[in-house]
């Protein structure tokens, strides 16, 4: 046959997700750890790697991470699940709760996959457009009254807490108003949360739809692993382990995780280098004419300059990629920067100053 019959609907129209992930000396676009793991931990994890037996299939909870990951939360195994990365946790929030004449309360500008990942499930997204105000604040009244409209009724939303790419968090008191004035699941995406050190985790068992997710990629220098976990009420639990992949998160990645998540205390030092460098590079930033930086929460900072476009690719030219916004219609002239080493961050900042001073 030289055709194919056309695929599903909600593809038509789709691009891509492209993270422009281009190689360069100082990737500084993806919010990574700037640092791989030590070479200590490295050795344990080449140890535990040896053990696994590649001719068999993985535990397909990973009950050993469970466990660990429970311990640590003050929680039983039944409270988490583990994933192939956040995202794909993310997935599934969307083919659990979401799905035709469903709807998908969404705070943009926020991570897109989490609107992609509606789309794709056919799943109805309501938009609450983000205060344009310098925190990118949640407008508190308006989510209130979506989840309150009996007309159309919100079956899930997320909450990027820190939210991703604007940098703050929302406060606590707000989100647990939400909580308490619908019945949708709520997911606090976390992902972040090494860096805010905040986290909805001591209002898990009073919230029944709470969902928290969180992440080895960012905090744990584990990006290239993929690896991701949610805390909520075993109940829900059971819905999402009846939506996910068997065997998607894979016997090596259970191995690496357990060794770092057993070594996450050796991690604190690094990340509190990187808050003390990101306060760092918000300073910095201030100080070139022209660039306003934004409060950051997180392991990044968005700024906004005339001429962002340009100075992205004066950036990249100069060997340092960030993630360039600045085409988006919310984040017009905006730039992430990853935060990154401190001679990293000095060049950044260097290039910038360079760029804006040279005409
Ligand atoms: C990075 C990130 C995640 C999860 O990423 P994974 O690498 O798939 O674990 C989730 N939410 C946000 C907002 C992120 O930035």
């Amino acid at each position: 046959m030289d055709k194919i019959a056309a695929s599903a609907p909600q593809l038509q129209g789709v691009i891509p997700y492209d993270p422009k992930y281009l190689p360069a000396d100082m990737m500084l676009s993806a919010n990574e750890n700037p640092s791989d793991v030590a070479p200590e931990i490295r050795r344990e994890i080449e140890r535990a790697i040896r053990k696994v037996e590649l001719n068999r299939y993985p535990d397909p909870l990973a009950n050993d991470l469970r466990d660990m990951i429970a311990e640590d939360n003050g929680l039983t195994r039944e409270w988490v699940l583990v994933g192939n990365g956040g995202d794909e946790l993310l997935f599934n929030t969307a083919l659990a709760w979401g799905g035709p004449q469903r709807n998908f309360l969404n705070f943009p500008p926020t991570f897109s996959v989490y609107a992609a990942n509606a789309r794709l499930t056919n799943t109805n997204v309501i938009d609450i457009p983000r205060k344009s105000d310098d925190l990118f604040g949640i407008d508190e009244d308006a989510a209130i009254a979506a989840l309150q409209d009996k007309a159309r009724p919100v079956h899930y939303t997320i909450i990027a807490n820190p939210n991703n790419p604007t940098g703050k968090m929302s406060d606590t008191t707000f989100l647990n108003n939400i909580l308490k004035s619908t019945d949708a699941l709520v997911m606090v995406d976390e992902a972040y949360f090494e860096f805010s050190r905040n986290t909805m985790r001591p209002y898990l068992e009073e919230n029944k739809n709470l969902v928290i997710l969180r992440t080895f990629s960012k905090a744990f220098s584990l990006a290239g692993v993929r690896l991701g976990y949610i805390l909520a009420h075993p109940d829900v639990i059971r819905e999402y382990i009846k939506v996910r992949q068997p065997y998607s998160v894979d016997a090596v990645s259970q191995a690496i995780a357990r060794v770092v998540y057993a070594n996450r205390a050796a991690f604190e030092p690094a990340i509190d280098g990187i808050i003390a460098e990101r306060e760092r590079l918000i300073e910095g930033l201030r100080s070139i004419p022209g660039i306003k930086a934004f409060p950051s929460d997180s392991n990044w900072v968005l700024f906004k300059m005339d001429r962002a476009k340009e100075a992205w690719q004066h950036l990249f030219d100069n060997g340092i990629l960030i993630r360039d916004f600045s085409a988006s219609t919310e984040l017009t002239d905006c730039l992430r920067a990853t935060v990154g080493l401190p001679e990293q961050n000095d060049a950044l900042l260097t290039a910038l100053r360079d760029f804006v001073l040279r005409r």
